[in-house]
């Protein structure tokens, strides 16, 4: 983890937030390479649940919104962790995360004292107020969650589209919770960005979409290359169970410090649909035209984070072996997901090879984001893309100039083939499996 930490600075992927005023109670900010990690991250997420599909479509909506938004979804009243005090060292906890005695009493994970206050709930939506006037008719909430924005506009998809169940809507974009305890870098976070996807279906058939897309879930991070074994699908107990769910299962991965969710997979049933009904007073139901039947369709909600995906696919990808006898870090990324899929490397600084370097990179960038560095010896040019992950290195080297010919490196395997420009795009485009 120290190692991941080190590597995400240093790299450019995370860094930590006002980090010259001495940092900003766990918040992060990403640099140049973690911006392309993350958009890749989402990209992928909207390409196998939008591109891939007929029957989901896109949407945005605030994250400033209506409190009456969150009055209806129960979030005013229970979107609450428990919170509790050390008598001893008076920091926080929440009560659900900690350490306990054979006899069932909370342990404080800073000092390993008992005394422990009694749990009291604690709402974790920030809140502010809209307009210049902060009295109570202008309290508004940051949404703790992205879902609720699709509910409130179920029937102007619906209305629009003329979608009939089941479908989907997708949304990815920033939410806030006040955590009480952030953490594990990335991992949890007060700021962070979701991916959800709300999927809306015949009731009776809510138990199959719900496998299904358990399912389909855990195969897209296989897919993008997480190793099976480092992760799992863990059904939550009855306890654990949101106030609005009949079902829900979480996507974990073997995290450094054990096993964390990257995803849970939630039976929202009619819930939602129906408390923003009655809240309303306006009808969100389907009716079928075609069977004259009026009904509230039930919701399976895929909910990820980009954050702790990103996390995931840097620890799965993280290698090291050895290349001619010298010990090497590689990140086994995805092409999908790898910051640059390509990076155009000039032999040397040399005048008469730039333009013919430029000229590649020029006929590579529309097919892929390409990194371009004409700084130190070649091995190290190497070294640093094989650290960052990038899947392939087009190297121009005097010959070129002579047979308009340029090496294609493979980050995983270090094989070079000499690819003639006019096969290069598609050689480049083929090798990236796109
Ligand atoms: P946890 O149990 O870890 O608090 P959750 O079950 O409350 O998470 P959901 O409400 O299901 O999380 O949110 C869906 C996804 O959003 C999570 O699987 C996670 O990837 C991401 N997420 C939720 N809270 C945070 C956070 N504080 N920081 C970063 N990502 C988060």
């Amino acid at each position: 983890m120290e190692e991941l930490v080190r590597l995400c600075k240093a790299r450019g992927f995370v860094f930590p937030s006002a980090e010259i005023y001495g940092g900003f109670r766990s918040t992060y900010d990403y640099g140049p390479l973690g911006v392309l990690m993350a958009r890749n991250v989402k990209d992928a997420w909207w390409r196998s649940m939008v591109q891939m599909r007929r029957e989901v479509v896109g949407l945005d909506a605030a994250v400033l919104s209506s409190p009456r938004i969150w009055e209806a979804s129960g979030h005013l009243n229970n979107f609450t962790d428990p919170l509790v005090d050390c008598r001893s060292c008076k920091q926080r906890w929440r009560a659900d995360q900690m350490p306990t005695t054979d006899d069932g009493r909370l342990v404080c994970p800073n000092c390993a004292s008992t005394d422990i206050t009694e749990a009291r709930p604690f709402n974790l939506m920030f809140k502010t107020f809209a307009g210049p006037v902060e009295d109570e008719g202008a309290v508004a909430y940051l949404r703790p969650e992205t879902a609720q924005g699709h509910f409130v506009n179920f029937a102007n998809v619906v209305q629009t589209e003329h979608l009939r169940p089941p479908f989907g809507t997708a949304q990815i974009g920033k939410s806030f919770r006040n955590e009480i305890t952030p953490g594990n870098f990335v991992f949890r976070t007060r700021e962070f960005e979701q991916m959800e996807l709300e999927y809306f279906v015949p009731p009776a058939e809510s138990a199959e979409w719900f496998e299904y897309w358990c399912k389909e879930r855990f195969e897209w991070y296989v897919r993008l290359g997480i190793p099976r074994h480092m992760l799992r699908l863990r059904p939550h107990t009855k306890e654990e169970l949101s106030h609005y769910s009949a079902g829900t299962a979480d996507v974990e991965f073997a995290f450094p410090w054990g096993w964390g969710e990257l995803e849970g997979i939630a039976n929202r049933t009619d819930y939602d649909l129906n408390a923003h009904a009655k809240a309303s007073g306006q009808p969100l139901e389907y009716f079928d035209q075609a069977t004259g039947e009026r009904y509230v369709p039930h919701v399976i909600e895929p909910a990820a984070g980009v954050a702790r995906t990103m996390m995931a696919f840097l620890i799965a990808a993280h290698d090291t072996d050895e290349v001619a006898g010298e010990a090497r870090t590689v990140l086994r990324l995805h092409p999908r997901i790898a910051p640059y899929q390509v990076a155009v490397l000039p032999l040397s600084k040399k005048d008469t090879l730039l333009p013919m370097a430029e000229e590649v990179l020029g006929m590579l960038q529309p097919v892929a984001m390409c990194d371009y560095d004409v700084t130190r010896a070649i091995g190290r040019r190497y070294r640093r893309q094989d650290e960052i992950g990038t899947p392939l290195c087009v190297t121009v080297d005097f010959e070129s100039l002579e047979d308009k010919a340029v090496t294609v490196r493979d980050r995983d395997t270090t094989t070079q083939e000499r690819v003639h420009l006019d096969r290069l795009v598609e050689v480049v485009t083929g090798r990236l499996a796109w």
